[in-house]
């Protein structure tokens, strides 16, 4: 067995994935513990113009499988491909996204390898001995448990998208590249056709600013309000799931536990009252601004501005004083 960490890229439509680069960021920290080296496994067809990029934001080597039958993501040929390379590598630790490619994926290969998995990560520490402790949000976020694999190797973990912080790019890096043949066996699954989820989302992962609505502004008017707000300070807008769960809100808005993890520059927090499963998914946020008519509500416990008022009259008023500030 190597001490080295191996990441799975994650990429959609041939372009990998930001969970990737945030995953090579932390295993740069990790591998300091330990004097690990850094590798990355990218899978899919037609996908070596993504390896640059990899490299330049962190890995020491990459090993590319390049085949048709990786062209579209599929449990089986993807299962089998990871497997092998792991057979292959032997590395310390495995690290994967929480996305809902590296959710189906990762509890397959570590059920092949017969080792751990721990899912759904927010932080790693790696101990100067290769172990790794994963942390991980427990009975609905309450608490943060901890969790070590000492008995088998590699240990694996799937980590959530947003949550780490990449490395700066550098496009003088080099890296060691390694294309690996896999055995596909016959498939027993066609891909027939792929229908996706079509969302009008710019990423709310992406965006600096955020204007965030709750149950408390839980009226089409008032969410409009929050839209037209978040576009004139040049972002986008996002809910905690109440307002997902009433059909006001495309799920791919949602912040928290069960949907996004964002860090935005400024977090503009209006009838949200701030439960800990909202809280897990932006309180690492540069700026929070919330806005909840109750002074008790727990979001004011996170917020660096808080306003105690009825944020549907706030809404419009702030509207108006940005674009006065915009137009001067
Ligand atoms: C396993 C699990 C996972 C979950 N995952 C998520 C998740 O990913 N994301 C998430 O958001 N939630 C999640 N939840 C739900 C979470 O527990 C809360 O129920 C949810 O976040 C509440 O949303 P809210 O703050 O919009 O609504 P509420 O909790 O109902 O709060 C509304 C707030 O608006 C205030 N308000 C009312 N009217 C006004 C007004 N006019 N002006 C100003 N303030 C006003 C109220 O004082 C209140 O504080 C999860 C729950 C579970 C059990």
């Amino acid at each position: 067995m190597s001490k080295n960490i191996l990441i799975i890229a994650e990429q959609r439509n041939s372009q990998v994935q930001n969970v990737t680069f945030e995953l090579i960021g932390i295993s740069r920290e990790l591998a300091k513990a330990n004097d690990a080296k850094v590798e990355v496994l990218l899978l899919g067809h037609n996908v070596g113009d993504q390896v640059a990029n990899i490299v330049g934001y962190g890995a020491d080597s990459v090993f590319v499988v390049d085949d048709p039958a990786l062209e579209s993501y599929m449990t089986e040929p993807y299962t089998q491909a990871v497997t092998q390379v792991i057979r292959e590598k032997e590395p310390n630790v495995v690290l994967v996204g929480a996305s809902s490619i590296g959710r189906d994926l990762a509890p397959r290969v570590a059920a092949r390898l017969n080792t751990g998995l721990t899912a759904d990560c927010t932080k790693l520490e790696m101990q100067p001995d290769g172990s790794l402790e994963m942390t991980r949000p427990a009975f609905g976020g309450n608490l943060f448990a901890t969790i070590v694999c000492p008995d088998t190797r590699p240990q694996m973990s799937t980590v959530r998208p947003g949550v780490m912080k990449r490395c700066e790019f550098d496009a003088t890096r080099t890296a060691q590249v390694e294309n690996i043949k896999v055995e596909f066996a016959p498939s027993r699954i066609k891909l027939v056709k792929e229908v996706k989820q079509t969302c009008s989302v710019d990423s709310i992962e992406d965006a600096k600013i955020l204007v965030a609505c709750g149950r408390g502004i839980g009226k089409e008017e008032h969410i409009q309000r929050a839209k037209d707000l978040a576009y004139t300070l040049g972002g986008t807008y996002c809910s905690s799931r109440a307002l997902v769960d009433a059909g006001l809100v495309e799920s791919c808005r949602q912040v928290g536990q069960t949907g996004k993890t964002v860090r935005p520059e400024a977090y503009l927090a209006f009838g949200i009252s701030g439960a800990v499963q909202h809280l897990a998914g932006m309180e690492d946020s540069e700026l929070i601004i919330a806005v909840n008519k109750d002074e008790t509500a727990s979001i004011f416990n996170v917020a660096d501005v808080g306003i105690v008022s009825d944020a549907t009259r706030v809404l419009p008023l702030l509207k108006e004083e940005i674009e006065k500030i915009i137009k001067a």
